[in-house]
């Protein structure tokens, strides 16, 4: 057998129309799982990249939106990738962009998690891949919301591993550095603070979205059956500058 094969499962992937959740989709159906890619908005794209699979709508503006997902089949591999940033100073940081980023990046994460567990504990295993951020790890300026919110997913990540571990299920993480998707648009187009950041990253250039996905099928594979509760920096070596 292959360690590194999902021949035979099935994964579920939030956030997978566009960005690091397509190409966690993608490679998991290079790898041979069945995808079920999910999004918001149709992952026709997606799916096309993949030759295969399936898609399911689901708005985690509301945070039980997974709730009832994983009663109906049996999912092996839930990648929770679907996450919002928004960006103000602290003192003038609104209440309604605190809710909205920590209904989206934590709440929905760990009720989709509750609800996957609920299936999955009885079976004896099961797969879960958290996307965090290197802001689990270091403050960020100006995204009050995302930095709490990154936190909480890496407290949480150990937090379900130490409870289900000894049941079957690995729960671990995977924190990307700067990565190459709609989410940094803004700052690579800002020649300083672009350069400035790509001067700090000691492999010398931005993270594309395919190096998060291979990371994704890694956690997701018997491979790393005796991962639990990591979170794995991909960032070219940011966090040990
Ligand atoms: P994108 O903005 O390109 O993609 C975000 C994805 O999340 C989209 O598929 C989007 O779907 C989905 N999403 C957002 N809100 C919701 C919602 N309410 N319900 C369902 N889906 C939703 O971002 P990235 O690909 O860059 O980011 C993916 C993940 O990686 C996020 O968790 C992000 O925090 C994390 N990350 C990204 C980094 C980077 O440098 N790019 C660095 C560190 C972490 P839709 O378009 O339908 O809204």
């Amino acid at each position: 057998m292959n360690p590194f094969s999902l021949e035979g499962k099935v994964a579920l992937v939030t956030g997978a129309n566009t960005g690091i959740g397509q190409a966690i989709a993608v490679a998991m159906a290079q790898a041979g799982a069945e995808v079920i890619a999910s999004g918001r908005r149709d992952c026709d794209e997606t799916l096309a990249l993949m030759g295969s699979g399936r898609e399911l709508r689901l708005d985690f503006s509301d945070p039980m939106a997974a709730r009832d997902v994983f009663a109906s089949e049996q999912i092996d591999i839930l990648v929770n990738n679907a996450g919002i940033i928004r960006r103000a100073d602290a003192v003038d940081f609104s209440e309604a962009d605190w809710d909205e980023v920590m209904d989206t990046n934590l709440k929905a994460l760990f009720f989709t998690c509750q609800a996957f567990a609920r299936a999955a504990l009885p079976r004896g295993r099961g797969k879960i891949v958290n996307i965090a951020s290197l802001l689990s790890f270091q403050g960020g300026i100006r995204v009050p919301s995302y930095t709490a919110s990154k936190h909480g997913v890496a407290g949480l990540t150990k937090l379900m591993a130490n409870e289900w571990a000894a049941r079957g299920l690995n729960v671990n993480a995977i924190a990307p550095g700067y990565i190459e998707t709609n989410n940094t648009t803004a700052l690579r187009a800002d020649p300083d603070r672009s350069a400035a950041i790509l001067d700090r990253i000691p492999a010398g250039r931005w993270g594309r979205p395919e190096d998060i996905g291979q990371t994704a099928v890694f956690l997701s594979a018997p491979a790393s059956d005796y991962i639990n509760g990591a979170v794995l920096n991909v960032d070219g070596g940011w966090l040990a500058r």
